[in-house]
This record gives C-alpha cells, structure tokens and sequence, in this order.
C-alpha cells in the first residue's frame, strides 16, 4: 500500500472517530489565534485557554497588544511559562503587524514567519484554521504518530511537513493535523500507545511497537 493510500483509508476512518476534530485553543477572530498560539508554546492548550478571556479582554486589538506595558502584559501570561520572551515577542509582532501588514494578519508562510515569535507551526495553524489553505502541523502529536504509521521517516519538524504534504491531500491537511492531535491525546500516546482500541491499527507499521 503507497502512503497516499494509506491516507486515504486513514482519512474515512478519521473523519467518522474524529468527525468533530477542531482547533483546541479557544479564539474569535485571526489575532486571538495568532497569540494564543504562541502562548501555547512548552504549555497546554487547556492552561492557554483559561487565561486568554482576561488576556482578550485587556488586549483586544493589535494596537493595544503594540503599545502594552510588558511588565503588565507579563502578568496576564505568567502562567503560561516563558513569559518573558512570549510578552516580548508579541508586542513586537502586533507592532510589525501594524506597520508592515497593515494591520491584518498575513496569510502567506514566507510572511507569517517574519513576525517575531511565529515559526512554522504557528504559521500553519494560522494558514489553516484561519484562511483554510493547505497546512501541515507538525506538532508532538503529528510527529510522532506520522512516524508510527509509516508516512515519515524524519523526526524533523520542516522534514515531516514537507513529506505529509507529498501524500495528504491539500483539502484535508491541517483536518488530518487536528485528527492526530485528537487520536494522540485519546489513544496513540507518547509512553503508552493503546494499540489494541486503535481504529487504524491495520494501517500502522508501528503497531504494538512501545
Ligand atoms: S497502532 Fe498503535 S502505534 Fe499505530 S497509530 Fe495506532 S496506537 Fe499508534
């Protein structure tokens, strides 16, 4: 079976078990994403969302984030980990996205990693589940279980994007991503995956391989 087959069967069975996959972190509009997305960073979606209402609240537009004290922005994130660096880099990409984007969030990958504190997998989330064009997300989950199915061989983040996007049909890209986060955090996890409940196990070359 070639690996755009495997897909294609992976994405049937996916798309009935994790029909509703979806972005985790909780936003409104393009800018919510895009900061909660780097807070996200060596942090859980779960911590991210309990303290991005109050964050949105003080901060609601670029401007505001641009012109934020960054002691008092700090104290808004703290609990997110990497305070320091995540307030510093968010008010310098609100003030980039103000003067070189004209205050909107860009769409293209060569732009979104211009901007301070965004990296390719920001960038994909922002691709995707904003603008709704092809994107891989590579993050732990997506690695992990890529490489377990068989779909890479690489364990490098930009390696694995680019080898899923040889074999994930572009309509189904970032879906497939947010399924694989779902499937990693319910069966296919890090130390222990449950091999035995899992719904694309006859697809797996890692099947039953800890
Ligand atoms: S068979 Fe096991 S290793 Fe393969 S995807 Fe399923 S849970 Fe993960």
């Amino acid at each position: 079976m070639t690996k755009k087959e495997k897909i294609f069967e992976i994405r049937k069975i996916f798309d009935v078990v994790y029909a509703d996959a979806d972005c985790s972190l909780d936003h409104a509009e393009p800018l919510q994403l895009l900061i909660a997305t780097q807070l996200a960073a060596q942090c859980t979606d779960a911590r991210v969302n309990l303290i991005t209402p109050a964050l949105f609240e003080r901060y609601p537009t670029a401007a505001d984030f641009a012109n934020a004290d960054i002691k008092e922005l700090e104290s808004y994130i703290y609990s997110t980990g990497f305070y320091h660096n995540k307030a510093k880099n968010i008010i310098l990409c609100c003030q980039m996205i103000i003067d070189k984007f004209d205050s909107k969030i860009p769409s293209s990958m060569e732009e979104l990693i211009r901007l301070p504190g965004v990296g390719r997998k920001t960038a994909s989330i922002i691709i995707g589940d904003i603008y709704h064009k092809p994107a891989i997300v590579v993050d732990t989950h997506c690695k992990r279980i890529a490489k377990r199915i068989g779909l890479t061989e690489n364990t490098d983040p930009t390696k694995v994007e680019f080898d899923l996007f040889k074999v994930v049909p572009p309509d189904y890209s970032y879906i497939f991503c947010h399924q694989l986060v779902y499937h990693g955090r319910a069966i296919c996890k890090s130390q222990r995956p449950n091999c035995a409940a899992c719904c694309v196990a006859h697809l797996c070359d890692k099947k039953g391989v800890k």
